[in-house]
C-alpha cells in the first residue's frame, strides 16, 4: 500500500536542508510525498536593495521547484503567509488550512520542526506548533517527525555555525533522535545538488566553508518520533 509522507514548512530550503534524506527514502519506496511550504521566503537575503521581495519571492520560488526536482518530489503547496510574521497568524487559522491538507491526503507521517524550530527561528516555532495541532485534529493515527539538530551537530560545527549565524540564540539543548539518517555516496550527492538548486540560500555557506566542509555540514539529519496516546495507527 502506497504511504504518505506530509512535509509541513516556514520556507523553502527547510524541507531541504532538514528532510533531504527522509524525502529521497520515501520517494525510493514509492512513497507519496506531498510538501507545505508557508512563505516564499521574500526576506531571506542581506541584499534588499537587489533583491526586493516580490523578486526573491519568485526567485526561491524556482529554486524550489529544481531542488524539488533533484528530490523527485512533485507535490508540493504554499500557503502564502509573508516571510517573518507567522507568528501573527492566528494560530487556529493556519492550523485549520494545513488539517484541510491533511484531510485531504490522508498522511500517515507529518514531519515539521520541534518546538525549538530547529535553529531558534520564531517562523519555524509557528509552522511547527500549526503542524502539530493540524496533527492533533486531523490525523491523530498518523506519526509526527519533529526535525531536531543531528548529535553533535552544534558542537562538531560550532565555529561555523556562528559565523552564519545558523542559530538565532544558540543552539537548544540536544535532544534524543528517533530517527538519525546519515547520508552520502548518491543521497549526499542529490541533497547537496538540492542545496545548489538553492542558490540564494547556499552560495555564501559554500562559498565562505567550501564544498567538503559544506557536505559534511550537511549530511546528517535527525527526527523525534512522536504518537498520541491511545490513537490507532492506520
Ligand atoms: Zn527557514
Amino acid at each position: 500500500m502506497t504511504r504518505t509522507l506530509l512535509g509541513v514548512w516556514a520556507h523553502p530550503d527547510d524541507e531541504t536542508f532538514l528532510s533531504s534524506g527522509l524525502l529521497l527514502d520515501a520517494r525510493a519506496r514509492g512513497d507519496r510525498v506531498v510538501l507545505v511550504t508557508a512563505t516564499r521566503g521574500e526576506h531571506g537575503t542581506d541584499d534588499p536593495a537587489r533583491w526586493p521581495p516580490d523578486r526573491l519571492g519568485a526567485h526561491r520560488a524556482r529554486e524550489l521547484d529544481a531542488a524539488l526536482a533533484v528530490l523527485g518530489v512533485t507535490e508540493h503547496r504554499w500557503l502564502g503567509y509573508t516571510d517573518g510574521t507567522c507568528p501573527l497568524v492566528p494560530e487556529r487559522t493556519a492550523a485549520e488550512r494545513i488539517a484541510a491538507i491533511v484531510d485531504e491526503i490522508g498522511p500517515d507521517t507529518i514531519v515539521t520542526f520541534g518546538p525549538d524550530g530547529v535553529t531558534g527561528h520564531a517562523d519555524h516555532r509557528a509552522v511547527g506548533r500549526w503542524a502539530r495541532r493540524a496533527w492533533r485534529a486531523a490525523a491523530p493515527g498518523a506519526t509526527l517527525l519533529e526535525a531536531v539538530l543531528p548529535r553533535g551537530f552544534a558542537r562538531r560545527f560550532a565555529e561555523i555555525n556562528e559565523t552564519f549565524g545558523v542559530f538565532m540564540d544558540g543552539p537548544a539543548p540536544e535532544v534524543e533522535a528517533d530517527l538519525h539518517l546519515r547520508l552520502d555516496g548518491e543521497r549526499l550527492d542529490r541533497k547537496i545538488a538540492a542545496m545548489l538548486a538553492q542558490d540564494s540560500q547556499t552560495r555564501r555557506l559554500v562559498e565562505g566553508v567550501g564544498l567538503a566542509t559544506f557536505r559534511s555540514w550537511w549530511a546528517e539529519e535527525a527526527f523525534v518520533r512522536r504518537t498520541l496516546a491511545g490513537a490507532q495507527a492506520a
